[in-house]
């Protein structure tokens, strides 16, 4: 096992050197009759930190942990945490999101839209808020996850169910040993990042041996003037940089250790309900397909871009929409939920053409993506399109135009498909020409609205944090073909249209590649909505322990059965295998099997 990096240095919050003050505000906080935002800050006005500040609220739920075994202040910690959360919508979808970068690295795409920031991965900008974590902990994956744990945490978050999302390049060009180690590191922070109490659970700093430090690289690359490429300026990095131990941990990450690492994390405090890896169509046929399986991956972002084959030639994509028709038959078939990136605005694309292709997507059963992240083209510094911008070859939609063309995007997304995105939220001194609007989506959400529209898409329709009735829920199937399947879209929903979960159900229509899958129907994707309810914990008023996801699944099953299959599977994440054993599936090689 590897060892992990030193300990920070920062001074830690000591509730003991504040018990006098710490007690009576907490009592405060507990006694408060309308816990509000305005109401907890009259009582953190009224006691003062040091004479003057303000306790913070990672302050107070430090010192609830520290005394609430010696004092009574008639509230559990859960109840606490319901009055202080100041960001609830990040964990309403019964998920908490922990995303972490790879390292700078070559990548096979030349595509000239692409940002080229040498001490980030390729196409992500250094002041991106998840770029700037994973600069601070030098792209360490342990660390990564750790930090990122540790924030939830002192903020009163639940971090017993993580959807780990892996971004940087693109994945599938790392080399294996790499990926492995990334992968295993992910783990392990996971399963020693205790999650209950408050000791263990402080911050860490990268020490000087740990991660990669790509800082002292500041060469400009790609855009107008530039020498070098992204490539070849990080590769001559890489030669120097992956040295001594970081080096022999690479190597000594085997498959035993992974699946080891992942075994633990079946029982372990926080637990990976969903891993994400994020790759190019023309990198997925079926070995890499297997790979990111045996990684633990649940779902894969899949840069799609446009469907147009002369759109993509004229950005240098390097792969044709064959490719991605291609990858996400293999995809789905695998079993993978499939969160493509669609770019409007490329070099050569037009607001008509943009709007077919958008209409392609989902009307044509080789593509029909589950989650879709739309990227307006938006012109970088560092990019090979400052060149053709120059040249006046290419400027952006204008405001207009853009939210023209969004609207009709918004407007026809099926209800099975959740809209992650509609914008990329990327600093706006990094943009050079290009939309600049950051809350660009409720701009578009408006106009939608102004026009008597309305968006279907998940998203749209989700429950949060609102309550329910569970005898008032509505079953909703939507059936849809796709060229290796037929798709069900099983919803349930409140009289009101609001969403509570759904499952998505993959009919094959040929035995899979996959010998361990055969024919069997297989489940894509459970979710529950509702706010994240610690494991083992029942709560009948949460979603999540109200049956919706077994009732989703022994429909799923019912609907299998009539159509003829014999067995169901389930491409289950780590950490909800055991859920699927209680719901009679048994453990395969990457996958759960139910006999029907
Ligand atoms: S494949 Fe992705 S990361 Fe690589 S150059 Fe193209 S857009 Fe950038």
């Amino acid at each position: 096992m590897a060892k992990n990096p030193a300990r920070a240095a920062r001074p830690k919050f000591d509730p003991r050197a504040y018990e006098a003050e710490l007690i009576p505000l907490l009592r405060e906080v507990a006694a408060l009759f309308e816990p509000d935002a305005a109401s907890l800050q009259q009582v953190l006005r009224k006691i003062p930190k040091d004479g003057r500040g303000f306790f913070s609220r990672s302050d107070l739920i430090a010192g609830f942990r520290h005394f609430q075994g010696s004092t009574d202040f008639g509230i559990d910690e859960r109840e606490l945490l319901q009055r202080l959360k100041r960001k609830p919508v990040r964990t309403q979808s019964g998920v908490t999101p922990v995303t972490v970068l790879t390292k700078p690295f070559p990548c096979p795409g030349q595509c000239i839209f692409c940002p080229s920031d040498v001490r980030m991965p390729k196409s992500y900008l250094r002041d991106e808020p998840g770029a700037q974590r994973a600069t601070l902990n030098k792209f360490d994956p342990f660390l990564q996850v750790w930090n990122r744990l540790s924030a939830f945490y002192q903020l009163g978050h639940p971090v017993d169910k993580v959807e780990l999302i892996v971004l940087g390049g693109t994945w599938s060009s790392y080399p294996e040993a790499y990926q492995r180690w990334f992968i295993l590191r992910c783990f392990d922070a996971l399963n020693e990042f205790s999650g209950t109490t408050s000791a263990g659970t402080g911050e860490r700093r990268a020490s000087m041996e740990a991660g990669m430090d790509f800082l002292d690289l500041d060469e400009g690359v790609e855009g107008s003037g530039a020498s070098r490429s992204y490539n070849e300026v990080v590769k001559d990095h890489l030669k120097r940089g992956l040295q001594g131990s970081l080096l022999a941990d690479v190597e000594d990450a085997t498959w035993q250790k992974l699946e080891a690492a992942q075994e633990q994390n079946e029982s372990s405090a926080c637990r990976s309900v969903g891993l994400v890896l994020e790759t190019r169509p023309d990198c997925v046929d079926e070995s890499e397909v297997m790979r990111l399986r045996r990684m633990g991956a649940t779902k894969v972002q899949l840069g799609i871009q446009t469907l147009s084959d002369e759109v993509l030639a004229k950005n240098k994509r390097g792969h044709d929409s064959e490719a991605t028709r291609r990858a996400i038959g293999l995809l789905r078939r695998a079993g993978f939920k499939i969160h493509a990136h669609w770019m409007p605005n490329l070099f050569g694309a037009s607001c008509e053409g943009d709007r077919e292709d958008f209409r392609q997507l989902f009307a044509e059963a080789p593509y029909r993506p589950d989650e879709l992240k739309i990227y307006p083209c938006s012109l970088i510094e560092t990019s090979e399109l400052m060149q053709v911008y120059e040249a006046g070859q290419w400027k952006p939609y204008g405001h207009e135009e853009l939210v023209d063309l969004l609207v009709d995007c918004l407007a026809h997304t099926p209800e099975y498909c959740r809209l992650t995105r509609v914008v990329r939220d990327i600093p706006s001194t990094d943009i050079v020409d290009g939309n600049k609007v950051t809350n660009l989506r409720e701009v578009v959400e408006a106009e939608l609205k102004n026009r008597g529209q309305a968006c279907r898409d998940i998203r749209s329709r989700e429950i949060r944090g609102a309550s329910f009735d569970v005898s008032t829920l509505e079953r909703q199937a939507l059936e849809f073909e796709t060229e290796v399947s037929r798709e069900s879209f099983l919803q349930m929903v409140t009289p009101d249209d609001q969403l509570v979960g759904f499952l998505r159900l993959c009919l094959p229509v040929a035995p899979s590649f996959i010998d361990e899958l055969g024919q069997s129907a297989l489940i894509r994707e459970v979710h529950v909505y509702g706010v994240s309810a610690e494991l083992g914990e029942r709560d009948e008023s949460k979603a999540q322990h109200l049956g919706v996801g077994q009732q989703l699944v022994e429909w799923a099953a019912q609907l299998a059965t009539q159509a003829g299959y014999e067995e169901m599977a389930v491409i289950s994440a780590i950490g909800t295998r055991g859920y699927y054993r209680k719901l009679g599936f048994k453990d395969g090689v990457l996958y759960q099997h139910r006999a029907l």
